[in-house]
């Protein structure tokens, strides 16, 4: 059962203004209010809780000709990054949790990730095309710095030559900049930095813990100088709110070294769209 309908209230640094129900839980509450006035009470800190979990395979697979890669990982679920658009929110569903609030802040790690991954590539049968690391939720969320599941991923990668493409918003990446520069040397690593908007209230209301626009050009500069293809992500692309930042983005990535670029359209499937109607427009009032 998760908590729902509970007052819309900003946790601070925290993009999901509530725990909306997921659509499966098989109970919901709802929210009636005392009497008392709820806004003179004070909001408790949420934090955030790891959870570990023994993942059973770590190779997924799609064949979907809309998606640019065949084969992921993802070393979490959840992101503390809390976007508050973001379209890996809905999974949190699956595990009887909150795509709002829990989705920030229960993120589930696979400590094995890195042996599940070496096992899958000794197989006779394996056929090799590049791995999306981090495909639904940020390999370098805040998580990554003590864990280092992301890092140990890289290592089995490199040790078997094993190309991997890399999104992400996080600056902990260039803790990893030595291994990915000499993967980069083999062909067998690009990355994308995903830069939303370049006004950093904007990037503030929609993305609460993640580096600013400057940090986030930073990282391509710095990844570009040491020779790893480097792309700017402009997404998501949210109409009328930075679609008309769009080349601005695409030329500030260029000018700091960004080889290729793409852009995505926003999309809020299932509890999204109401967490987002209701985190962002909290957060503009
Ligand atoms: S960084 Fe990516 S995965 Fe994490 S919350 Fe933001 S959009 Fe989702």
């Amino acid at each position: 059962m998760t908590d729902s309908n509970n007052p819309l209230r900003l946790h601070k640094g925290r993009g999901a203004a509530s725990n909306i129900t997921g659509r499966f839980a098989s109970h919901s509450s709802t929210y009636e209010s005392d009497g008392w006035q709820v806004d003179l009470e004070p909001i408790e800190r949420l934090i955030t809780t790891a959870i570990e979990e023994k993942a059973k395979s770590i190779i997924a697979t799609n064949q979907s000709p809309d998606i640019p890669f065949t084969q992921s990982i993802n070393p979490y679920r959840g992101c503390e990054h809390g976007c508050i658009y973001c379209y890996a929110r809905p999974a949190h569903a699956y595990m009887d949790l909150s795509p709002g609030l829990d989705f920030e802040s229960k993120i589930f790690f696979k400590p094995n990730a890195a042996d599940l991954l070496e096992q899958a590539l000794r197989k006779p049968g394996y056929q090799c095309s590049p791995i999306a690391l981090g495909a639904n939720t940020d390999p370098y969320q805040p998580l990554e710095k003590d864990k280092k599941i992301t890092r140990s991923l890289l290592e089995v990668m490199q040790k078997f030559n094993q190309p991997v493409t890399i999104v992400t918003k996080g600056q902990l990446i260039l803790r990893d900049l030595p291994i990915l520069a000499e993967m980069a040397q083999d062909n067998l690593a690009q990355i994308a930095i995903s830069v939303t908007t370049l006004n950093n209230e904007l990037k503030r209301k929609l993305e609460p813990r993640t580096a600013g626009p400057a940090a986030r050009l930073r990282i391509i500069e710095q990844l570009s100088t040491t020779g790893i293809p480097t792309a700017v992500m402009a997404a998501p692309m949210i109409p009328a709110l930075n679609d008309n930042e769009l080349e601005k983005i695409l030329k500030a990535g260029h000018d700091v070294g960004a080889t290729r670029a793409a852009y995505i359209l926003l999309r809020l499937p299932h509890e999204v769209a109401p967490l987002f109607e209701s985190g962002f427009l909290l957060t503009t009032h």
